[in-house]
């Protein structure tokens, strides 16, 4: 195999076309879609004429003549495209961080009434920080325990005394992929419920929440779904439960009637009930942007055929370490029913200064620190670097173009220059 043959596969890639969707700049690699999507070429415009025409001319009247109000709920119908859920069920609001807080406490409500001697929550320890900051500090003020497994076979012997089970179906650092339907059919079997974190999943692989008939779910808008930094994230609730718990962050958005001004709390129906604050309308309006990006791939095949390509990307990344690579160790899992769309690899030094150096030449990936292997039984994992592909603007040429950058990086020591080790605030 060689260049010609990976730009022979682009030339006859049905996905091409979506690529012109995106305003990349010219001459970068961009390979970190799963942290920061791209910026598409609606977006710009679309945030202006929120900006001038709804809030410039139309000032406080667009709520209704616009439809602002309306926004989080029109938003998550189309997000509900992307995960398998229905219309009305998933709302466009705050951050991940403040969804898996409201989403992880109303799972508490329903296990205290229904279960109420089971007192733990389990999740992974590689389970991103932020989800499990939040449940550490639910769980302290309900009075449960967080109890942290080292790997997925871990999970099934905690499932009798477990209350929750809150996983992120693609894991960050590895790109390590549940299957979320067995995971979630196993935790019903022994009467806990399944709260899924799709952050690195919603828009990279075909997720079916109803089919596997999860319980919760939230995700984010700045990976995958091309919202923006900082875009607000979303969520959704099996209607079965919707109606039956009122979420702790119980702000006026969610409530009945906001605009009756009552001082009593009446939860909205449904999942508007999980709405809290003021809606950021330039912010949800950017996100849907990017999420018409992902709608646009359904013409092309959806999200088939951008998984089809988002493994034929990895694994074909994967091909070239592993040829050209001798002193990388690939930490994604090889088999492509656990891997999400991402590739992972470590290396025995300087993980962070190749990812410096490939930066300067124009290919972006990250870094991730490893964590040091506690007192615990825990093992320690290694520093990754990170390379997320995104099949709507990833071409197979910027996969072989990126092996061919390492290559060289490694080949001339150019990571050991000082420049290539000094750390920013955000690796
Ligand atoms: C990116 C990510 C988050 C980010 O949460 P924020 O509140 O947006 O900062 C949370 N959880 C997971 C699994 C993520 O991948």
């Amino acid at each position: 195999m060689n260049r010609d043959d990976v730009v022979a596969r682009d030339a006859a890639d049905p996905l091409t076309p979506l690529r012109e969707l995106f305003a990349l700049p010219e001459g970068t690699i961009y390979l970190d879609g799963n942290s920061l999507g791209a910026l598409p070429r609606a977006t710009a415009g679309r945030v202006a004429e929120v900006v001038t025409e709804e809030w410039g001319r139309g000032l406080i009247e667009s709520w209704n003549t616009a439809d602002w109000i309306g926004l989080p709920q029109r938003v998550g119908d189309k997000v509900a495209r992307l995960v398998g859920a229905g219309p009305g069920e998933v709302v466009v609001a705050d951050s991940t961080s403040l969804n898996v807080y409201k989403v992880l406490a109303s799972a508490l409500s329903i296990a205290a009434s229904d279960a109420p001697e089971r007192r733990i929550v389990v999740s992974e320890r590689s389970n991103f920080p932020t989800d499990l900051y939040i449940a550490s500090s639910l769980c302290r003020d309900r009075g449960y325990e967080l109890v942290l497994v080292d790997s997925p076979e871990e999970i099934e012997g905690l499932l009798d005394r477990a209350a929750v089970l809150m996983l992120t179906e693609v894991n960050y650092r590895t790109g390590y992929l549940h299957d979320m339907a067995a995971v979630t059919a196993r935790a019903h079997e022994h009467g806990v419920l399944a709260v899924w974190d799709l952050c690195h999943s919603a828009g990279a692989v075909p997720v079916d929440l109803g089919g596997a008939d999860a319980d919760f779910a939230v995700g984010c808008g700045y990976k995958f779904l091309n919202g923006g930094p900082g875009s607000p994230a979303f969520l959704w609730v099996n209607p079965r439960h919707v109606d039956r718990f009122e979420q702790p962050l119980s702000g006026w958005m969610g409530h009945a009637a906001p605009f009756e001004m009552s001082p009593g709390y009446r939860p909205a129906e449904g999942v508007s009930r999980y709405l809290s604050g003021t809606p950021g309308i330039i912010g949800i309006s950017a996100l849907e942007c990017g999420v018409d990006t992902l709608l646009a791939a359904e013409a092309y095949g959806g999200l088939e055929a951008i998984r089809e390509k988002s493994l034929a990307l990895t694994r074909l990344f994967a091909d070239l370490v592993a040829s050209r690579l001798p002193g990388f160790t690939i930490e994604s899992p090889l088999d492509d029913a656990q891997r999400g769309s991402q590739l992972s690899l470590s290396v025995d030094e300087g993980a962070y200064a190749i990812v410096q150096a490939l930066i300067e030449r124009g290919v972006i990936g990250d870094f991730r620190a490893g964590s040091i292997a506690s007192g615990s039984a825990s093992a320690g994992s290694p520093d990754i670097l990170r390379f997320g592909v995104t099949p709507l603007y990833t071409r197979y040429v910027d996969v072989w173009d990126a092996v061919d950058h390492l290559v060289s990086v490694m080949d001339n020591d150019e990571w050991r220059d000082e420049r290539f080790w000094t750390r920013g605030a955000v690796t």
